[in-house]
C-alpha cells in the first residue's frame, strides 16, 4: 500500500530554536541539524479520539472546577473557532486540550512561584473534540499577564496554550494564542522568535463583538491550521455508508 506523505512543515513559520533574546531557548536547542524522515503509517492513521471521553464541562473553563457553581474571577469570554488542515478541509474529531493562568496571572501549579492569587474555582485546564465542520469553542476567563525571568523580569502578553491532535500523530500542533490589541505580544521575545510576520497574526485571536453577548462574554476566534495530508480525495462518500 502506497503511505500518503504529510506536507514538509515550513520552518520560516516555526519559532526560531535558538534565540538568545529568549534565555531559555539556547540551552534547549538542538546543536545538530534537523533531519526529515518520510511519513509512515503510525503517523499518517489515528490516533482516533471517541466524543464519549470528554466531560459535560470540559470546554467550559469557568465551570469545570467551580466549588458550589460560584464564578471564576475575571472576565468571562467565549473562544471559538475552526481546525483545517492546509487545504482547507475541516478536520472533524481533532482532540483540543487548552490550559492558561487564571484572570490574575496566576496558574495552578506548584512551580509558579509569582504573587498572585490562585482562584479556588478555576483550574484553567479543559478540552473538546471538534465537530463534524471542524468547529470548536471554549467558555473561560481572560487570562491575565504574568512576570518571569529572562532579561531581567519580563512580562508575558495575555495567552492561551493549546494542543491539537489532527487525524494523525504528524498533525500535532502545540502553540499559543494571543488576543488582539494586547500592547505586550509586540514586546514578548517568544514571540519574537517567529520570522514570519504572517505567522505571528495567526496566533493573535480577533475580538468578534457578533458572538459577543449580554451574558458578560466576550467572544474571540481564532482558527487553526494544521498540516495537510497530501493526497486526492476521490470520493466524498462517508466511510461506511
Ligand atoms: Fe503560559
Amino acid at each position: 500500500m502506497k503511505i500518503k506523505s504529510l506536507l514538509k512543515r515550513n520552518f520560516n513559520h516555526q519559532p526560531r530554536l535558538n534565540y538568545p533574546d529568549y534565555k531559555s531557548s539556547i540551552l534547549r536547542a538542538p546543536v545538530r541539524k534537523k533531519i526529515s524522515l518520510p511519513s509512515t503509517i503510525s503517523e499518517i492513521c489515528g490516533p482516533v479520539f471517541n466524543c464519549d471521553i470528554i466531560g459535560k464541562y470540559d470546554n467550559d473553563l469557568t465551570l469545570n472546577f467551580s466549588k458550589n457553581k460560584s464564578s471564576p474571577l475575571g472576565h468571562k469570554i467565549l473562544i471559538y473557532g475552526t481546525v483545517k488542515d492546509q487545504f482547507s478541509n475541516p478536520i472533524e474529531g481533532a482532540l483540543l486540550e487548552i490550559w492558561q493562568a487564571n484572570a490574575s496571572g496566576k496558574y495552578l501549579h506548584p512551580n509558579d512561584n509569582t504573587l498572585a492569587p490562585i482562584d479556588p474555582n478555576f483550574a484553567g485546564c479543559g478540552r473538546y473534540i471538534t465537530k463534524p465542520n471542524g468547529s470548536y469553542e471554549f467558555t473561560t476567563i481572560q487570562p491575565g499577564p504574568y512576570p518571569y525571568p529572562n532579561r531581567g523580569i519580563e512580562w508575558r502578553p495575555m495567552h492561551i496554550h493549546f494542543s491539537i491532535f489532527g487525524r494523525s500523530f504528524g498533525q500535532r500542533l502545540i502553540t499559543q494564542m494571543y488576543f488582539e490589541g494586547d500592547p505586550l505580544i509586540k514586546l514578548c521575545p517568544m514571540v519574537n522568535s517567529i520570522p514570519d510576520e504572517k505567522a505571528i497574526s495567526s496566533l493573535i485571536s480577533t475580538l468578534d463583538t457578533s458572538r459577543s453577548s449580554s451574558k458578560n462574554i466576550l467572544a474571540y476566534k481564532f482558527d487553526i491550521i494544521l498540516r495537510g495530508i497530501n493526497q486526492t480525495y476521490f470520493e466524498n462518500k462517508k466511510e461506511g455508508l
